[in-house]
């Protein structure tokens, strides 16, 4: 049996095997079809790239570019700002074909909200991701509690959650985001889950109330960085295997997932193509040097996102895990990156041992 996600991603990039060479393959050769969709059918890129199409177009078109991660680098990146700015120009696809709009007030210093739109098959890519990705602490037969926000909106993340579920003989069910120990106490009691998926700032709020729930084997923490001290406590006082998951709106909620050697997110690879750049040259650097995370959408439809600035900061893991996956693993999110109106950006770093640029 393969390790964790290394079947499905092989599956999903039509492999026999996933190897690091052969998933790259893949990817540039995805990369590749996202520059073509760009510029046949996006407004944003088409006009942000015409350097590029101008320079390789003739290789870009015959499907020969890009042909390694270096080629890659010499792609302009994109900002959380191109998308609050020119948001209806980065779509790739006719307005009927758009199955999901998100809209994130996020805390920017320009306030105007980011828009993201999806097509269908790009929330199931996701669907898909969720299902394979959380069946490493569900099993089937289980039921899981699902305290994210966004239960009652078609498609955000929490009911896209409990739509997968099924999928591998488990049930979602959707909890209150706002429970304090009390209420998730009851919600406890009344649905007995074996599993909990939670954003750390609520498994913090509920460590304080309640002793260890019964029944409850295993969480998922989600939407933000997990510190050390909620995962300890997760495992001492609630004896839960803690599994942490990181992903943005941006990658389609998804993104990559720990396994059970918790060493790193396993990436979701046939889905995106993950980079780790030095966020103050945008040039990239080695694994196992930290830097700003950097994603390209590899199979995403209405709305490709081109070498996009998380803000968070990681380095890739050297080496493969000691699960036996040879496939590359994202560190943990070690701190942010804070802009500036004038540009300039801040390293915010709330775990220990970041160094800084
Ligand atoms: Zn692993």
């Amino acid at each position: 049996m393969s390790p964790f996600l290394d079947g499905w991603i092989a599956h999903r990039c039509g492999l026999d095997a996933a190897t690091p060479q052969s998933v790259l393959r893949v990817q540039l050769a995805r990369f590749n079809a996202v520059l073509r969709h760009v510029r046949r059918n996006g407004v944003f890129y088409r006009k942000r790239l015409a350097g590029l199409f101008e320079r390789r177009g003739d290789l870009i078109e015959t499907g020969m570019w890009p042909r390694e991660p270096f080629d890659v680098a010499e792609i302009p990146l994109t900002e959380a700002a191109d998308i609050k700015r020119d948001g209806g120009r980065f779509l790739c696809v006719p307005l009927d074909e758009i199955a999901r709009i998100v809209t994130l007030s996020t805390s920017g210093t320009t306030g105007i909200p980011k828009r993201l739109a999806f097509a269908a098959d790009d929330l199931e890519s996701t669907l898909d991701f969720f299902a394979h990705g959380i069946s490493v602490l569900v099993r089937a037969g289980d039921s899981v509690l699902i305290l994210l926000p966004g239960a009652e909106r078609p498609d955000g993340v929490a009911d896209l959650l409990r739509r997968a579920l099924p999928r591998i003989g488990a049930r979602g069910i959707p909890g209150d985001p706002a429970a304090d120990p009390k209420l998730f106490r009851k919600e406890v009691e009344r649905y007995r889950p074996q599993c909990l998926v939670a954003a750390p700032s609520q498994l913090r709020r509920l460590l304080e109330g309640l002793e260890s729930p019964p029944n409850l084997r295993a969480v998922l923490s989600s939407a933000e960085p997990l510190p050390d001290d909620v995962r300890g406590a997760l495992a001492a006082r609630w004896g839960c295997a803690v599994f942490d998951h990181y992903g943005l709106t941006e990658t389609g909620y998804g993104g990559g997932v720990e396994c059970p050697s918790h060493d790193g997110y396993h990436l979701r690879e046939a889905d995106l193509y993950w980079e780790v750049i030095d966020p103050f040259s945008g040039e990239p650097v080695p694994d196992g040097t930290p830097g700003e995370v950097v994603f390209t959408t590899l199979t995403r439809r209405a709305m490709p996102l081109i070498r996009y600035r998380t803000g968070d900061l990681a380095s890739m893991l050297p080496g493969p895990c000691a699960c036996g996956s040879p496939l590359r693993r994202l560190s943990r999110i070690r701190g942010r990156l804070a802009r500036g109106k004038d540009g300039t950006l801040t390293v915010i770093a709330p775990s220990k041992g970041w160094m800084g640029p």
